[in-house]
């Protein structure tokens, strides 16, 4: 049995089928991202492990023990919620010892303890503040320190950085990635953000509807998704699917290589825009996005064919410029009608 297992997960509110026959193995250490859109149930299936709603149907084992119905107190678990909801009159040091003042800790450990985490986390200059007197970043890590603190067997995070502005979050997100690295705790971990999925998880959980759609390493996801969702939910911009038939006819691909009603689809970064007459499908620049480091060409051609390319060389194109579009054959994903992805 693996660390954390979950079968046949079923959750209703009212007549809503919230989760539906989820069956999850987690290893101990592992680092678990669920991603999905907005009301896929990501937070529902979190507080189901974490005992905060009771499940309709189905199991939950933590470490070989049935806790399918055990109180959330009881599962050696800690969750970090978005927002921090930290003890307003109570120092740092006192928010952070607190679960384990309730666990009757002695002085000496729950000082240790304290201090280790603090250091972990870089909040030892802050720890006789009160959460007033710190800034949204810090306050998240006190948060994240107390859970540390209670060595739980398992860490679940909900959306912990999407309180904070874009920078801190980048900062937050490379402290979590170091943090899991020290400490080795299993975790799940809910967000919104790609960046976030794709580079603190060992295993991204895509949902869907309340169902999985696909689980597998970042990479292997964004590399082999299993369906056009998950192909288009995985990588920003998203992947462009087209219909085979379309491309077929353009001469772009052979028509063996897809079923005719299906779909093809190509990321951004494979896709090239040149000069008229140097790539086989003539389109229109529709918008030029400079990033930076990269630049996004949207072009629509023929048909309301739509192509965003993504290049690392800026781009001198405007809106309406006449071009060309090359897409590399050997990156091209085919989808059958219901868009299951077909492998080679
Ligand atoms: P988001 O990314 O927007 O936070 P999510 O993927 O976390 O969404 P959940 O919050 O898990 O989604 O919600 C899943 C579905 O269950 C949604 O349709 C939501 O409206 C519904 N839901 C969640 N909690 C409750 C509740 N307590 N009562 C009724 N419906 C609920």
């Amino acid at each position: 049995m693996s660390f954390l297992q979950l079968r046949g997960v079923e959750k209703w509110f009212g007549a809503q089928h919230a989760i539906r026959g989820i069956d999850l193995d987690i290893e101990p250490g592992e680092f678990v991202v669920f991603v999905g859109p907005s009301g896929c149930g990501k937070s529902t299936l979190l507080r189901l492990i974490a005992g905060l709603e009771g499940i309709d149907a189905g199991s939950l084992h933590l470490d070989g023990r049935d806790i399918t119905t055990l109180p959330s107190a009881k599962r050696d678990l800690a969750m970090v919620f978005q927002s921090y909801a930290l003890y307003p009159h109570m120092t740092v040091f006192d928010n952070m010892c607190f679960a384990l003042k309730l666990a009757g800790a002695d002085k000496a450990t729950m000082r240790r303890k304290v201090e280790r985490a603090a250091e972990i986390l870089n909040l030892t200059h802050l720890l006789q503040r009160t959460p007033r007197e710190l800034s949204g970043g810090q306050r998240q890590r006190v948060a994240i320190g107390r859970a540390i603190v209670r060595s739980p067997k398992v860490f679940l995070f909900d959306e912990p950085l999407s309180n904070l502005d874009a920078a801190l979050r980048g900062q937050t997100r490379v402290e979590i990635a170091k943090l899991h690295r020290e400490l080795g705790a299993t975790t799940i971990y809910v967000t919104h953000d790609q960046v976030e999925a794709m580079t603190l998880a060992d295993r991204v959980v895509v949902l869907r509807d309340g169902a999985i759609e696909q689980v597998g390493a970042p990479l292997a996801l964004y590399d082999r998704p299993a369906n056009q969702f998950v192909a288009q939910f995985i990588g920003m911009p998203q992947m462009n699917v087209l219909p085979a038939a379309a491309l077929s006819q353009l001469q772009v691909i052979g028509g063996a290589q897809a079923p005719s009603d299906g779909y093809v689809g190509i990321r951004p970064e494979a896709v090239a825009v040149r000069s008229r007459g140097q790539a086989p499908i003539e389109a229109q620049v529709e918008l030029v996005e400079a990033l930076g480091a990269d630049t996004l060409i949207h072009t629509a051609a023929a048909g309301g064919l739509q192509f965003v390319a993504r290049q690392s060389e800026r781009s001198p194109l405007r809106p309406g410029d006449a071009v060309a579009v090359a897409l590399d054959p050997g990156a091209l994903h085919f989808f059958d009608r219901e868009g299951r992805a077909l492998r080679a």
